[in-house]
Order: structure tokens, then sequence, then C-alpha cells
């Protein structure tokens, strides 16, 4: 069974990440979705609210697990035995940071690979960061969010669709 291990923030997930985890399906027979627990990085959903929301997303799919990890990546991909961490790439302004986390695991961890997925052109251009400002200024985000994650992003940020 090949496992890879898809690692971020997700605050809060997007189309840009779901279709990253369908590309990771296709490759892989199990995919974990883990939460990065960092508590020295502010966010606007809790640990709990993420996983939620990625649940809320991702629906049912016995192939897919869904969870938070405290820590290193690396350590983490270790101890679950994964083949690969999979990572999203969207443009140029990605790869500096990607590249060298990527080459840094692999000293603390040698057998995981990081394998880079591209996402479809119209979700390249997506963060949750820039989904947040919309929000934050009552614009239109549910071409970019799952509907469950477009009204929480509503309520959490107090503001209603335009
Ligand atoms: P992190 O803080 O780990 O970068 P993110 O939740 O922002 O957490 O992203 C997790 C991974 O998904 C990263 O590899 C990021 O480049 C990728 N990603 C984020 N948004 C998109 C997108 N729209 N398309 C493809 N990959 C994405």
């Amino acid at each position: 069974m090949r496992i890879a291990l898809y690692p971020g923030t997700f605050d809060p997930i997007t189309n840009g990440h779901a279709d990253i985890i369908d590309r990771a399906l296709t490759l892989f027979d199990k995919v974990i979705v883990a939460v990065a627990v960092n508590p020295s990085k502010q966010t606007t959903f809790s640990v709990e609210e993420r996983i939620e929301l990625l649940k809320a997303v991702i629906g049912n799919n016995e192939n897919v697990e869904i969870t938070s990890f405290c820590g290193l990546t690396a350590h983490y991909a270790e101890k679950r035995g994964v083949a690969a961490i999979i990572r999203g790439l969207r443009a140029v302004s990605d790869f500096e940071y990607e590249f060298q986390m990527a080459l840094m695991n692999r000293r603390l961890v040698p057998k995981v690979e990081t394998i880079f997925l591209m996402p479809r052109g119209k979700y390249a251009y997506l963060s949750s960061t820039l989904i947040k400002d919309i929000a934050r200024f009552g614009g239109e985000v549910d071409l970019f969010v799952h509907k469950k994650v477009a009204e929480k992003l509503r309520d959490k940020l107090g503001t209603k669709s335009t």
C-alpha cells in the first residue's frame, strides 16, 4: 500500500488544496491530509475547525485520512511510514521555499521523497490568505472554496457576500 502525506496549514482548505488531494489520490492508495500544528503561527481557524472543514470538503473517502500533527513534518512522515510528502506548487514564488524544505526533509528522513503537484490553472493563484482577505471585505469567495468553507468564512470574519 503506497501512502502519501499531504501536510499544510489549511487555514482554510481551498479548491486548490482539494485539487492537489484529488491528484495525489491518482498516484497513491491512501493520502493522509494532516494539519500542521504550529503554536507560533497565528491562524484564523483553530485546528479543530480546520479539520472539520477538511472533513466537510473531502467527505467520506476511505482512501483519505484527515488528522493533525505537532512537530517536524519529516518526523511525522517517518512515524507514519509514508513513501512521499505531497506539496502543491502554484508559481515560481512557491518554489524557493518548497525546494529548501524538500531538501531539508530529505536530509532528516532520506527515504521519504517530496512530490510536487501542480493544480489546475484556474486554481494556480488561490491561497488561503487571499481568500480570507476577499471574505473580510465582503467579496464573493464561493468560486474558490467549498460552500461550507464560504459559510464559515462569512461567520468568522463577520461579513456577508456581496
Ligand atoms: P503551508 O503553511 O504548509 O504552506 P498551506 O495550507 O498554505 O500550508 O499549503 C499547503 C500546501 O498546499 C503547500 O504545498 C502549498 O504550496 C499548497 N497549496 C496551497 N494552495 C494551493 C493551490 N491553490 N494550488 C496548489 N497548491 C496549493
